[in-house]
C-alpha cells in the first residue's frame, strides 16, 4: 500500500462515521469491469458495487445520457413532470410480462423503496391488520421502516422498537409461513433469494406457495428485487421465473446503474393505493438518474444481456462449482448472482487473497464470498476468476 492510500485511509477514519470499515481500496476510475485504485492497480470487478453497475465503469451510454440531461435539466422535483420519468414508468410497466399492469413510485435508494411499499400496504390494509411477515436472515434495508421487515439479529436489536410489527418465519419453509400469515397479517415481504443473507435461493415453487398463502388469508405479497431485479439472475425479474405475480415489487440498485434510483410498483389496483399526498420524495425519480435508468434498460435489451447473463452465469456456476479445494463446500446462486460456499468462516480471508491476486470479490457471509459482477461481464473475465480461485483459496489458506 503506498502513502497515498494511507493517508485517504487515515483522513477516512478522521472524518467518516465508524459505521463502516475503513476500506483497504481507493478506488480511482474504471472501464468496463476494471477498476484501477490510485496507486495505479487494476481489479477485475466481480462485484460491481454491491449488484449495481449493471453496465460496468464509464459505459458509453450512460455517460451520454447522463451527460446529455445533466445540460437540459439536472433537477425539478415532484412539482413538475419531466417525460424521462413517465417513459421509465411505462418502460419498467412494460417489462413486468403479458397483461400485467401496475402503477409506479420512484425513489433513490433500496431502502426508500421499500419504506414506500411498507406505507403502500399500510394504506391499502389498514389499521386491522399490522402485521408483516418477513424471512429470518432476509434484509430489506436500514432505514427504520425496512429495517424493522431485516431479519438479522445483529443489525437490528439495537435501534428497536420500530413501530412495525414484524412475524420472522424460515426462508423458505412454507408450512412456517402458512402458520404465520393470519387474518392480523397485512403482508408478506420477501426476497426471491436472500442476498445479503448469502445468495440462498428459495427452494423450487417456494415463491407459488408464498403467493397462495396470502390470497388465501387476504394478505399482500411484496417481493423485494432490489438485488434480484434488471437482469441479474438472468430474467427481468426473478418473479418471472417462478410464474407468481407479487402484488408490489422493488427495485432499485442495478436499475440506476450506478445512478441512484429505487422504484416500488404496484401491480394492478394496489398501483393505486396511495391517495394525493401520501408519500413523496424530493429527488425520487430525478431526471438524471431517470435517464441513466432508461440507458441501462435499453442496452439490456439492445445487447441481449439477458441471454448473456444466463449464458455466463451458467458457466460461472459451473466454474465454481467444479472447485476441489478443502476450504469450498459448493456453489449457489442464479444467474450472474452466485456465493462461493465456504466450509469455515473464512470469508474474509478468500475475499483479502482474490483482491491481492486483482479480483473484486464480496465476504458476504463468513461462510460465502458473493460475486455479482457487471451483466456485460465476459465468458473470458469470468474464467480468469475461476482459473485464479485455487491460488486465491491456498493463499487465503495461509492467512
Ligand atoms: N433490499 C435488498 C434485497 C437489498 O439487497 C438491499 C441492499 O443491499 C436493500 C434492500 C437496501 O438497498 P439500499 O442499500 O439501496 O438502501
Amino acid at each position: 500500500m503506498t502513502q497515498h492510500t494511507q493517508q485517504v485511509k487515515d483522513r477516512y477514519q478522521a472524518v467518516m462515521m465508524p459505521n463502516y470499515a475503513v476500506p483497504d481500496v481507493v478506488l480511482a476510475h474504471g472501464e468496463g469491469c476494471v477498476v484501477w485504485d490510485v496507486d495505479g492497480n487494476s481489479y477485475l470487478d466481480l462485484i460491481g458495487g454491491i449488484a449495481v453497475s449493471a453496465l460496468g465503469h464509464n459505459h458509453p451510454a450512460i455517460v451520454e445520457a447522463v451527460t446529455a440531461q445533466v445540460s437540459k435539466l439536472a433537477h425539478i422535483s415532484n412539482l413538475f413532470a419531466h417525460e424521462g420519468q413517465v417513459v421509465l414508468a411505462e418502460k419498467l410497466l412494460g417489462l413486468l410480462g403479458p397483461g400485467i399492469t401496475g402503477k409506479v413510485f420512484f425513489a433513490n435508494s433500496g431502502t426508500e423503496a421499500n419504506e414506500a411499499a411498507v406505507k403502500l400496504v399500510r394504506r391499502i390494509q389498514g389499521s386491522k391488520r399490522p402485521v408483516f411477515v418477513a424471512a429470518e436472515h432476509g434484509f430489506h434495508g436500514r432505514s427504520m421502516g425496512s429495517l424493522s421487515l431485516t431479519g438479522k439479529t445483529s443489525i437490528r436489536e439495537a435501534f428497536s422498537p420500530f413501530g412495525v410489527e414484524v412475524r420472522f418465519v424460515p426462508f423458505g419453509d412454507q408450512a412456517a409461513l402458512a402458520a404465520a400469515v393470519g387474518p392480523d397479517c397485512a403482508a408478506v415481504f420477501l426476497e426471491p433469494t436472500l442476498g445479503e443473507g448469502g445468495v440462498v435461493p428459495a427452494p423450487a415453487g417456494y415463491l407459488a406457495s408464498v403467493r397462495e398463502i396470502c390470497d388465501a388469508a387476504g394478505a399482500l405479497f411484496v417481493l423485494d428485487e432490489i438485488q434480484s431485479g434488471i437482469g441479474r439472475t438472468g430474467a427481468w425479474f426473478a418473479f418471472q421465473a417462478e410464474g407468481v405475480i407479487p402484488d408490489v415489487i422493488t427495485l432499485a440498485k442495478g436499475l440506476g446503474g450506478g445512478l441512484p434510483i429505487g422504484a416500488c410498483i404496484g401491480i394492478g389496483a394496489v398501483g393505486d393505493g396511495f391517495l394525493r399526498g401520501d408519500h413523496g420524495s424530493t429527488f425520487g425519480g430525478n431526471p438524471i438518474a431517470c435517464a441513466a435508468a432508461l440507458a441501462v434498460l435499453d442496452v439490456i435489451e439492445r445487447d441481449g444481456l439477458l441471454d448473456h447473463v444466463s449464458k455466463v452465469g451458467e458457466k460461472l456456476a459451473d466454474g465454481l462449482g467444479s472447485i476441489e479445494h478443502p476450504l469450498v463446500t459448493g456453489a449457489r446462486g442464479t444467474g450472474l448472482w452466485q456465493a462461493l460456499v465456504l466450509r469455515e468462516p473464512a470469508a474474509v480471508k478468500v475475499e483479502a487473497a482474490a483482491r491481492e491476486a486483482g479480483f473484486l470479490v464480496n465476504a458476504v457471509q463468513p461462510d460465502a464470498v458473493r460475486i455479482a459482477p457487471p451483466l456485460i461481464v465476459t465468458q473470458e473475465q469470468v474464467d480468469s476468476f475461476v482459473d485464479a480461485l485455487p491460488g486465491i483459496l491456498e493463499q487465503a489458506g495461509r492467512r
